[in-house]
């Protein structure tokens, strides 16, 4: 249960979408690379319209930050048009939590794990992979795009109220 515990608790819990994360806020921990999740934490997954926002926000990080998106999604061409929309190298199917997809990113990122932030909006996808890689590991609120129909993210809703009963996640 330790074990659980360490691997499901993310450094960071956003209150919010992605957009409330700060440059400063990574680069007092020394992150200097960062892999984001796609569906639900850039865009909602009823949508491929990005943001406004988050393109600004996109390129506030884009100086500072190597940055990769990595997708469980098994839809390529969705991947691929978002990676291309925002410039970012992209690898979908990843299988998170499995490891495998995060250490291609961070081997092109030429960085150790403790130097890369994984951002994603799931606890056991996102988070555990990243905790397994030692990464710095922020959870997200889902993005909500204009015209999404009415959504409750089940899942992750589900997984949440799980992990706090058994008080492996807090925050
Ligand atoms: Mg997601």
């Amino acid at each position: 249960m330790i074990h659980l515990r360490n691997i499901v608790q993310p450094n960071l819990v956003l209150g919010g979408d992605v957009l409330n994360l700060r440059l400063e806020v990574l680069q007092e921990r020394g992150i200097r690379g960062i892999i984001l999740d796609v569906d639900d934490t850039l865009v909602s997954a009823y949508s491929r319209e990005l943001s406004p926002a988050l393109r600004q926000w996109m390129d506030s990080l884009r100086p500072h930050l190597k940055i990769w998106l990595v997708s469980n999604n098994l839809n390529q061409p969705r991947i691929a048009q978002i990676g291309d929309d925002l410039n970012l190298p992209y690898l979908w199917g990843a299988g998170k939590p499995s490891r495998r997809k995060l250490r291609v990113a961070a081997e092109d990122m030429d960085l150790p794990t403790n130097e890369i932030a994984m951002v994603g909006d799931r606890l056991f996808t996102d988070v555990i992979a990243g905790n397994r890689l030692g990464m710095y590991t922020v959870m997200v609120e889902p993005m909500v795009n204009p015209g999404d129909p009415p959504r409750r993210h089940l899942l992750r809703t589900l997984e949440v109220r799980f992990f706090r009963l058994i008080g492996a996640f807090s925050g």
